[in-house]
């Protein structure tokens, strides 16, 4: 029976979990937040009014014309063949959804809207708490039997044995301990690394671990430079999206009175325009911070009027006035954070990554997104190729390896708990810097920078004095490579291609 290692807890992984059972393979996953209720695909309601998955359902939208809006939205970064193949894949994986009792089709008798960069009104809104729903579906599903769970265990590295995946090492995040589960295939679904940054919509626990386990044992990334930064609010709530044409309708302001509008009336502005319009938003966010380093943004959505807003974003609205601000009343401070890496490990139609035995699936993976991405195909995604890594690792054919601890695990590292925190909030500073701009004199500094950083961190031992130490070392270790990454791929990139702006200071 082959043996797989699932690493992650969220869609991607579940859905490989599924796949992988469904044939016979005896599982376990790893998962360092609680597997089926962490992640952005647990997150996805939290902070935002609805959620949104992309379906072609009406004549004339077919799969070829959402791959094709894909594409252009991507800048054709993508083999058209795999994002093809994800279009076409998402009606199945549609389909296992009803099947499973979340029927989002003419049965679900949910709303449709058209999302910025999509020729049609494609974007089906899902009902509440989607995401865990979809979690708990792909659960319920799997045969038990042949899946062991471990919550609240992170992979800290994938083993490899003549340049095959063998099994990862798994760190107890209760009692501090390290061992190694052996595998003959194992599947990353680590998820993303928003939190690399200051502000970001992901759940805390993403800090870019996935990319940095595939990157040590050997695996191409590509597209690191791709990052979807928002708009999000800092307080009292960090971290909320504002609906796109509610938050064209108001004004940013600026400490000093200065205010930006959108330039033409949002209500007739077209999906493709309004993309347009929030990317002016976030240039004048932007260019006021750089003139003024620590100036303050607000968003004015006083001229809408309290029933428009209460109307058009009833959750976010409440959510606030529960919190003691009245959105209709008082402008609420916004930032720029990230929100989905649009690139990772790379992969193949298959979700092999180029090690033997290694695939990648959802947010960790360079999947069908480019330069940038039509919101409502995350979740798809992890679904679509978490399927096809699941069931590529059934299949594989393992080393039946019993890879042992490697020694640097057992030697303790010198660096304390204070002293990574504060390491780990000065990198998140500087990456802050370089989320929407990319000034190359300031990449170069900060690739050496943290190349210096990662050498020192990993000089002696990677086991901290206690559980927290080894996690907070490991987190920092898979910030500091993922950064490394953004920055080195950057530097490669002679043109920005429209998701971040290339410039001198
Ligand atoms: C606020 C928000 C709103 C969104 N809205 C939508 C939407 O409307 N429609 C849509 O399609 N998509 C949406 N997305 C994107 C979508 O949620 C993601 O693309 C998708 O859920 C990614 O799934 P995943 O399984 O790859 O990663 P995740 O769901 O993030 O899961 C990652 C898992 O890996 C675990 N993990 C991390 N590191 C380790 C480690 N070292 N060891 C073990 N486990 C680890 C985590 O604990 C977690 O369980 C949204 C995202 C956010 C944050």
């Amino acid at each position: 029976m082959t043996r797989v290692v699932v690493v992650g807890g969220g869609g991607a992984a579940l859905r490989a979990c599924l796949a992988a059972a469904e044939r016979g393979a005896r599982v376990t996953v790893v998962s360092k937040g609680k597997a089926g209720a962490s992640g952005c695909t647990h997150a996805i309601d939290s902070r935002i009014e609805f959620s949104v998955v992309n379906w072609p359902m009406m004549d004339p939208d077919t799969p070829l014309t959402y791959a094709a809006d894909l594409e252009t939205i991507g800048r054709g970064l993508k083999a058209p063949a795999r994002v093809r193949l994800f279009a076409e894949r998402s009606g199945d994986e549609l389909r296992l959804l009803e099947r499973l009792g979340l029927p989002l089709g003419a049965a679900g008798g949910c709303a449709r809207i058209q999302l910025a960069g999509s020729s049609y009104p494609r974007g089906i809104v899902c009902p509440p708490r989607f995401g865990t729903r979809v979690l708990q579906a792909l659960r319920a599903a799997t045969p038990r039997t042949r899946v062991t769970v471990r919550d609240r265990a992170m992979a800290v590295e994938i083993l490899t044995e003549g340049g095959r995946a063998t099994g990862v090492v798994a760190l107890d995040l209760a009692t501090g301990a390290l061992d190694v589960v052996p595998a003959d295939a194992v599947v990353l679904a680590a998820g993303g690394a928003g939190n690399v940054f200051s502000l970001s919509t992901n759940p805390r626990e993403l800090v870019g671990d996935g990319y940095a386990l595939g990157g040590r044992a050997g695996a191409a990334l590509d597209h690191m430079e791709f990052i979807q930064y928002v708009m999000l609010t800092v307080a009292p709530i960090r971290g909320w999206f504002l609906v796109t044409s509610v938050l064209l309708r108001g004004e940013l302001v600026d400490e000093r009175g200065a205010r930006c509008a959108a330039p033409v009336d949002p209500a007739t502005a077209g999906p493709v325009e309004q993309k347009r319009l929030v990317a002016e938003f976030i240039g004048w966010i932007v260019a006021r911070k750089r003139r003024e380093p620590g100036a303050r943004v607000f968003w004015d959505g006083r001229r809408i009027g309290r029933p428009a807003l209460e109307a058009q974003m009833p959750k976010t609205y409440a959510a606030f006035r529960r919190r003691g601000h009245d959105l209709a009343r008082r402008p609420v401070e916004l930032d720029v954070g990230a929100h989905q890496f649009l690139g990772g490990v790379v992969t193949d139609l298959a979700a092999r990554s180029t090690v033997p035995n290694l695939f990648a699936a959802g947010d960790v993976a360079d999947s069908v997104q480019g330069a940038d991405r039509i919101n409502g195909s995350g979740i798809m995604e992890a679904l679509v190729f978490g399927a096809l890594a699941g069931a590529g690792a059934a299949a594989a054919d393992g080393l039946r390896a019993r890879p042992a601890l490697p020694p640097a695990y057992r030697r303790e590292s010198r660096h304390g708990a204070d002293r990574l925190r504060g390491w780990g909030s000065r990198l998140k500073a500087e990456m802050d810097g370089i989320l929407v701009v990319r000034d190359r004199v300031r990449l170069g500094a900060l690739d050496a920078r943290l190349a210096a950083n990662l050498e020192e961190l990993e000089a002696d031992g990677l086991r901290g004095a206690d559980a927290p130490a080894t996690r907070a070392l490991h987190e920092l270790r898979s910030s500091l490579l993922t950064s490394r990454a953004v920055v080195r791929a950057s530097l490669a990139r002679e043109r920005d291609l429209g998701l971040f702006v290339t410039g001198q200071r």
